[in-house]
């Protein structure tokens, strides 16, 4: 059977989001962290591998770093005068040029190196070479609009990726399905007008942005599809949003490529959302997701922030992904267990959903 790739990059780890504490800027009366920097650090990250490494799963997975997206992959989605300004900052010392997209030196070459891993991974899958493929992308992509960098994201990682697979004839119609807890407004607008790619976004309603992500925004081809929910969902509530919404709308939309935003920041112990998902939940639905595919699943990493939960989460859903039997048990099983709605919240959420499966005509 062909092997899982899983493409990443010590490199991108050194990406540096700047003197921030969590979502604030150094200074005035918000006193510096010990730890530093934006919540979008590299821990969560370089210790979902370390644990790969640990329990035995990479050495099952073709591990490997890629080239850096080159300059036309770039402005396939970006226009010259943003790669200009960022590429002029990123050549000195460094910059913010959205909100909370600040960058150190060398950030542009790093940023077109997490986009290049979402590209190999793509083209990977697409081309044969790969059953399925995980790119740990860092910096993240799905916030990013082709002139405005947002939400720790500078370069939109899975739009290039795309734009560079379809530039070379390797898919033709592809579904994102972006389950990151924040709304996927990057990709969303990249792709608006594109009836040819799917973009699916389930997330915490108004969480970030706060003002993107409501369900009757589907695009003028009805190719967007937004899943708001509630604060409070957790485990049972994705997987009735996967059952009842998702799977309907990507076999009507028939993919040939089907790519997940994979952010693990729905998670119960996140420190930007209030969401109760579990390992088992991304287990559950990458399974989902794999059985739809025919196992020929792309991901690339987004966001997630509990240093503790990401590597679990990610562990579960790689080694689902490559059919391993390699387990890194759940450490807060019972207490994710313990925290999930209750009965009455849980009839509300299952009536939220009722309402979209109405909205959206499946
Ligand atoms: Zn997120």
């Amino acid at each position: 059977m062909q092997k899982t790739a899983f493409f990443w990059d010590e490199k991108c780890f050194w990406h540096f989001g700047g003197n921030y504490a969590l979502l604030s800027p150094v200074g005035g009366l918000v006193q510096p962290l010990v730890s530093g920097g934006l919540p979008e650090a590299p821990e969560t990250k370089r210790r979902l591998k370390n644990l790969m490494d640990v329990t035995g799963l990479s050495a099952e997975l073709a591990c490997q770093s890629s080239p850096a997206a080159s300059e036309e992959d770039l402005r396939r989605v970006h226009p010259e005068s943003y790669l200009s300004q960022f590429r002029a900052l990123s050549d000195g010392r460094g910059g913010e040029l959205g909100l909370r997209t600040p960058f150190g030196p060398g950030a542009y070459q790093i940023a077109a190196l997490s986009a290049g891993l979402v590209i190999a991974a793509v083209e990977g899958v697409a081309r044969g070479t790969y059953r399925n493929a995980y790119a740990l992308s860092r910096p993240p992509g799905h916030h990013c609009l082709p002139d405005w960098p947002n939400g720790f994201c500078l370069l939109a990682n899975i739009a290039i990726a795309v734009q560079a697979a379809r530039a070379k004839g390797l898919c033709h119609r592809v579904a994102v399905v972006d389950w990151d807890v924040h709304h996927g407004n990057g990709t969303e607008a990249i792709f608006w007008d594109d009836p040819d790619v799917l973009t699916i976004s389930i997330h915490q309603e108004h969480c970030y942005p706060s003002d993107t992500g409501d369900a009757d925004v589907t695009g003028p081809s009805n190719s967007n599809m937004n899943i708001p929910l509630p604060p409070g969902a957790g485990h049972a509530t994705y997987l009735e949003v996967m059952e009842r919404l998702v799977l309907p709308k990507l076999r009507s939309f028939a993919p040939d490529l089907v790519i997940v935003a994979c952010g693990f920041d729905a998670a119960f112990v996140d420190p930007l959302s209030r969401m109760l998902c579990s390992v088992e939940t991304y287990r559950a639905m990458t399974a989902m997701l794999m059985e739809f595919a025919g196992g020929r699943l792309v991901a690339a990493h987004e966001g997630g922030y509990s240093e503790l939960y990401v590597p679990f989460c990610g562990h579960a859903m790689i080694a689902e992904m490559a059919g391993s039997a390699i387990d890194a048990p759940d450490p807060l099983a019972t207490r994710v267990a313990g925290q999930q709605p209750n009965a009455g919240m849980q009839a509300y959420l299952s009536s939220v959903i009722d309402g979209m499966v109405a909205h959206f005509g499946l």
